[in-house]
């Protein structure tokens, strides 16, 4: 079985990377390892489909790296870390990573991500969704959004909220539905990252994010788009 998707591991523990690298393999994924940030800078022209990135590596933060892949890809990053704190998860998640992972963990639940992050990635429509008059559109295809006719720089998580958003115009979906859409299932403990991504998404959207347009809050109930589709 082989999916002929690669996976590129940046890890310096070799306990960590040789676990992954086995239960990714028996997935059929092609695997990819870069022990330092200069060996993942490399690996990265490879072009792989998914970065699973450890947070502390011996030369470049991962952190750092994180936001260097992002200048130039919207691969998906799923970042390992043996910090548990809800700030360096938020700041993981402001610098572009999709998702987190917290040492120890298990390697199972990890490849769940995995595929559950390349699965969306694969979803393909071919559609764009132009709202309140052309001021914000929606390319499904090639997983881009416009802003008064400017690209907007969209995480991939960011971009599949917007997507399930739009998708149900006027309808308040839950953090809990957001983090199954996300994640590809309900992860407890995850709602707050929604918010952080939710933040950040509302900064790239909204011409003023205290009175949006296009994302609202529904107070202790989630989100819900608001933006009006034009007619074609
Ligand atoms: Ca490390």
């Amino acid at each position: 079985m082989d999916t002929g998707q690669k996976i590129l591991i940046v890890e310096d523990e070799k306990k960590i990377s040789e676990i992954v690298t086995a239960y990714l393999e028996k997935e059929g994924y092609l695997v990819a390892l870069a022990e330092t940030g200069e060996e993942a800078l490399k690996a990265l022209k490879g072009n792989p489909d998914l970065v699973i990135l450890d947070l502390m590596l011996p030369d470049i933060p991962g952190e750092e790296l994180c936001a260097i892949i992002r200048e130039n890809s919207e691969v998906p990053v799923i970042m390992l870390t043996a910090k548990s704190g809800e700030e360096d998860r938020i700041k993981g998640l402001g610098i572009g990573a999709d998702d987190y992972v917290v040492k120890p963990f298990s390697p199972r639940e990890l490849v769940a991500r995995v595929k559950a992050h390349l699965r969306r990635a694969v979803k393909v429509r071919r559609k764009i969704y132009s709202y309140n008059g052309g001021s914000l559109k929606i390319d499904i295809e090639n997983h881009e959004a416009f802003r008064e006719g400017s690209l907007i720089s969209l995480t991939p998580t960011e971009f599949k909220i917007l997507v399930s958003l739009s998708e149900n115009p006027g309808r308040v979906l839950s953090r809990e539905q957001l983090v199954t859409i996300v994640l590809g299932y309900d992860f407890e403990g995850y709602d707050r990252t929604i918010d952080a991504h939710m933040k950040n998404l509302r900064h790239k959207v909204e011409k003023n994010s205290r009175s949006p347009e296009f994302i609202q809050t529904v107070y202790a109930m989630g989100y819900k788009f608001t933006g009006t589709l034009d007619e074609e």
